[in-house]
C-alpha cells in the first residue's frame, strides 16, 4: 500500500507540474496570437504564411486547454458517493453532442449497487472521457449503452461503455492511452491516459474489447471494499 500511496503522490505531483507549464504556456501563446493578427491587418504579404502560423497555435491552444481541464481533477476527495448518480450526470451532459448525431444513450443500472469510496470529480472526468470517445466513434443513428451492474464475485462494480460505431484494429488498440496517442483531426490523445491514470488511483481496472467496423466495449471495474 505504501507504494501504491507513493505512486500516486507522484502522478500528483507530475499531473500539477504539467498543469502549471500548461498554464505559463497559455500567456506567451496569447500575445503570439495577438501580433500575428496585427501584422495579418498591417500588409496583405506572407498572408498564407501567417494564416498557417495562427492555426498552429489554435492547436496549441486546443491542446493547452484540455489538459488544463483534464488536470483539475488531480486534487483528491474521496468519498462514499453514488455511482449511478455520476454517471446519470454525466450523460446529462453529453446528450446535447449525442443529440447532434442522433445518437441514444442508453443506460441501464443494476439494483443494489453499493456506494464507492472514491473521487467524484475524478470519475465524472473518466465517464465523460470514455462516453465521449463513444459518441466520436458513432455513426449518426448509433446507440451507446452504458451499464452498471457487480461483477459475479461481488468485490467489483462494473461500468461498460458500449459503442457500435468504428472500432479499432490491432495497431490502433496497442497504441491506446499513450501520451498524445490520436486518430482524430481534433484529438489530443490525452484523454485515455488521464483516465487510466485516475482508474488505479482508484485501484479499479480497465478492460477494452474492440472489433474493427463492429465497435468498442471499455470496462471498468472499481472496487467496493476500498479505504484509502
Ligand atoms: P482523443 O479522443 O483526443 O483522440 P483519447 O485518449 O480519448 O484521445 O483516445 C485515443 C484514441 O483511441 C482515439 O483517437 C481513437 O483512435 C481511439 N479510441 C478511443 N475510444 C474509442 C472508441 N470508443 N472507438 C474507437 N476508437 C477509440
Ligand atoms: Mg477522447
Amino acid at each position: 500500500t505504501e507504494q501504491k500511496l507513493l505512486k500516486a503522490e507522484t502522478l500528483n505531483v507530475v499531473g500539477e507540474l504539467a498543469a502549471g507549464v500548461a498554464h505559463e504556456i497559455r500567456n506567451p501563446l496569447t500575445s503570439l496570437k495577438g501580433f500575428v493578427q496585427l501584422i495579418q491587418n498591417q500588409t496583405d504579404d506572407f498572408n498564407q504564411y501567417l494564416s498557417i502560423i495562427l492555426s498552429e497555435v489554435d492547436r496549441i491552444e486546443h491542446i493547452i486547454k484540455e489538459f488544463l481541464v483534464l488536470s483539475k481533477s488531480n486534487s483528491q476527495n474521496f468519498e462514499l458517493t453514488c455511482i449511478k448518480a455520476i454517471i446519470k450526470d454525466t450523460v446529462d451532459l453529453l446528450n446535447t453532442q449525442a443529440i447532434m448525431k442522433n445518437i441514444e444513450i442508453l443506460t441501464e443500472f443494476e439494483d443494489g449497487i453499493p456506494l464507492l469510496f472514491c473521487d467524484s470529480m475524478q470519475l465524472k472526468q473518466v465517464f465523460i472521457n470514455f462516453i465521449k470517445n463513444a459518441i466520436e466513434a458513432s455513426s449518426i443513428g448509433n446507440k451507446v449503452d452504458v451499464t452498471i451492474k457487480m461483477c459475479p464475485d461481488s468485490e467489483y462494480v462494473q461500468i461498460k461503455i458500449c459503442d457500435y460505431g468504428c472500432g479499432m484494429e490491432e495497431s490502433v488498440l496497442k497504441k491506446i492511452g499513450k501520451p498524445f496517442f490520436t486518430t482524430k483531426d481534433e484529438g489530443t490523445g490525452l484523454g485515455l491516459m488521464v483516465s487510466n491514470n485516475i482508474i488505479k488511483h482508484h485501484n479499479g481496472k480497465l478492460d477494452v474489447q474492440s472489433e474493427k467496423g463492429i465497435g468498442t466495449k471499455f470496462i471498468i471495474s472499481l472496487p467496493i471494499n476500498q479505504q484509502n
